[in-house]
């Protein structure tokens, strides 16, 4: 970045002062890249989600990830989509959303919730029993499914804002050897 330089008399003094980074990031672009930051610790090998709750004073309050409820080992329960329900992951999976719901210590009236997925039926009672008050989200591409649509009727009726960002973030941690 090309450091700038502004001119300021203080005291009948010219100073030279360094201007403030400007390149960094938006509080949306902050809060969803942390949720894709938290989406890297979930096992799930189909879809890993993350969600970060924020406070009015852009204080980050929880965060969480889809995995399975403490206890249940991820080398024990499956994580397949298909066959007998109770082989499948849907019965033992805790979302994103839910998971930072139910870790946080804080009142979670009038927060947002980031979330990198439109929140599912099931999530969207907690999101709204707990008071959060503003979903903001990435992808809708289960748009059509009976749970996002029941999702998205809950939370309309229930006053619950909505925001799709209008990009995606792409978070890539990458490690390189200490110097
Ligand atoms: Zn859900």
């Amino acid at each position: 970045m090309q450091t700038i330089y502004n001119h300021v008399i203080i005291n009948n003094i010219e100073w030279s002062r360094q201007m403030k980074r400007t390149d960094v990031l938006s509080w949306d672009e902050y809060f969803m890249g942390l949720a894709h930051l938290s989406a890297k610790r979930s096992k799930d090998p189909s879809t890993q989600v993350g969600a970060v709750i924020v406070s009015d004073e852009h204080r980050v309050v929880s965060i969480g990830y889809n995995g399975f409820p403490n206890g249940c080992s991820d080398d024990e329960f499956p994580w397949d989509r298909e066959g007998d329900f109770s082989c499948t992951k849907y019965p033992y999976v805790v979302h994103a959303e839910l998971n930072a719901i139910l870790n946080s210590k804080h009142d979670l009236r009038g927060c947002s919730i980031y979330v990198s997925l439109f929140p599912c039926n099931e999530c969207a009672k907690a999101i709204i029993q707990s008071g959060i008050k503003r979903i903001v989200y990435e992808s809708d591409k289960y748009a059509t499914t009976d749970s996002t649509i029941a999702s998205k009727r809950m939370l309309k009726a229930a006053g619950i804002e909505l925001y799709q960002l209008p990009y995606c973030i792409d978070l890539k941690v990458e490690k390189h050897a200490n110097e």
